[in-house]
């Protein structure tokens, strides 16, 4: 049995029934990645001695009696998320050689459920990106055409999820970073409503819109690993004082009677032929499978991504404030304060910078109302146009992105065209909807697509199983 090509649920059984140990398991994937992420280069950072200790001590807990939901189960996670003792980059050279002192909440999550850490994966610079081309140290490859890029910034977990170099991973969307690299790759992958999961320890980009999310190969993986880092923590106070329903359980396949609105502003000009076509075919099958297929309007959707180009440059402007050299990782040593300031704030690339410079002429004085408060006020456009939606239906189905995955060094140059692969996503980040993406074919050229399925506040339960009812109905 090659153990790599099990899904994650499959081998959580095969660990129940010990029919193997986590330790052969962490083995197995170890060398996997070893032979074959060189080429992918999705992973950063491997810690490997961590993950066989780990892998160790799930199996002694198994031993125990313990059944922890992710007991021995290998996964990746982004690395713009906090580990203790495990380097974490953000994917920016300011950050290099950052350990954490601590854990962040997911990973705390991660480890009293038993789950072993292979390492932390590519991202965009600060999460800054849609195809983790930004990073400061490896372009990840996609793993169906290794000319092509795997999407971003999440691409490194997308990718190591989709090459079987991890059974899950987590990333983070803050405008469509784990569903568009999931669109990508060919692989599930869910952002959770704001809030859903505390920010506790994730290396905030813009936090308004920050949010940890979930890659699986399946449904159901992507659920078991959302099932385990859901919760509300009084460390992050924008998290949501709500109980975690089982979402597991909900995954039932049953869609009969549900209401899908196809939102026709989403059909937009620029968007690949074969891409509509797939995810109108996927729409069809929704509706085989007894779904209700309504037309709806959010009218205010060509605004997202002027107004996510605002808010998210201001958010981000403050939060890299702190990156001055004197309290976080390394120090470019200048002729005074000021000057080490600005020699240490000029290891952050391009695409940082741009933001900072955006962000700062947005907040500066006597532009803040035409622009930043502006946007504000799209924004709550943007959410009243779902809010009035999600009266009439139960989710909305699109597709995640105008295009397949594009050829690594095509749009690195032209921002604009880098930002318009998230102009399909971004809305759900500006409203308090959350939204997942799942594979629904492939092009020409053997590149997967994926079906956008948005859900109400709080209603991951229902996307996710209308996603399971979908896959079922089409996987062999
Ligand atoms: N691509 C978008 C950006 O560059 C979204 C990134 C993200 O979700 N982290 O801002």
């Amino acid at each position: 049995m090659d153990v790599t090509t099990l899904t994650l649920t499959q081998l959580r059984e095969a660990l129940r029934r010990k029919e193997i140990s986590s330790v052969e398991v962490t083995q197995a994937m170890l060398d996997r990645i070893v032979a074959a992420d060189n080429e992918i280069q999705s992973y950063l950072t491997i810690s490997d001695e961590l993950a066989l200790a780990q892998a160790a001590e799930a199996d002694r807990r198994r031993a125990q009696g313990d059944d922890s939901p992710l007991l021995g189960v290998p996964v990746a996670i982004k690395d713009i998320i906090c580990t203790k003792g495990i380097p974490t980059t953000a994917g920016s050279k300011i950050l290099e050689n950052f350990i954490p002192p601590y854990d962040a909440f997911v990973v705390e999550k991660l480890k009293d459920a038993g789950a072993v850490i292979l390492g932390k994966t590519n991202t965009d610079e600060f999460a800054m990106g849609s195809s983790t081309e930004n990073s400061a140290y490896v372009v990840t490859r996609n793993p169906w055409d290794k000319s092509r890029v795997p999407g971003g910034s999440s691409g490194g977990s997308a990718a190591a999820v989709a090459a079987h170099l991890a059974y899950a991973a987590l990333g983070t969307d803050t405008g469509g970073s784990v569903r568009q690299p999931a669109s990508f790759c060919g692989v599930v992958g869910l952002r959770p409503t704001y809030g859903r999961i505390s920010r506790w320890g994730v290396i905030a980009f813009a936090s308004s819109l920050d949010q940890v999310g979930t890659f699986g190969r399946t449904v159901a993986d992507c659920t078991a690993l959302f099932q385990v880092v859901a919760g509300y923590d009084r460390r992050d106070s924008t998290s949501l004082n709500v109980p975690v329903p089982d979402y597991e359980a909900a995954l039932t396949g049953d869609i009969k009677g549900l209401r899908v609105g196809v939102p026709k502003e989403y059909f937009i000009e620029g968007i690949e032929p074969e891409v509509e076509t797939a995810v109108r075919a996927a729409i069809a099958k929704l509706e085989e499978l007894g779904a209700e297929i309504h037309e709806i309007s959010l009218p205010h959707t060509r605004y997202a991504l002027p107004a996510y180009y605002l808010i998210a440059p201001a958010e981000a402007s403050a939060n890299l404030g702190r990156y001055d050299g004197i309290r976080y990782g390394p120090r470019v040593p200048g002729k005074d304060m000021i000057d080490t300031v600005k020699q240490t704030r000029a290891l952050f690339g391009p695409e940082v910078r741009r933001r900072i410079m955006l962000g700062t002429y947005a907040l500066s004085a006597g532009y803040y109302d035409q622009y930043y408060g502006r946007a504000l006020k799209v924004r709550t456009l943007i959410k009243n146009d779902f809010k009035t939606a999600f009266e009439k239906v139960d989710v909305i189905a699109a597709p995640v992105s105008p295009t397949t995955a594009f050829k690594i060094g095509e749009r690195v140059n032209d921002p604009l065209s880098m930002y318009l692969a998230d102009i399909l996503t971004l809305p759900v980040n500006l409203s308090a909807s959350c939204g997942l993406s799942v594979p629904c074919g492939f092009d020409s050229n053997g590149l997967p697509i994926g079906l956008q399925l948005i859900g109400d506040t709080l209603a991951e339960a229902t996307i996710l199983n209308v996603a399971y009812a979908y896959e079922q109905a089409t996987s062999e």
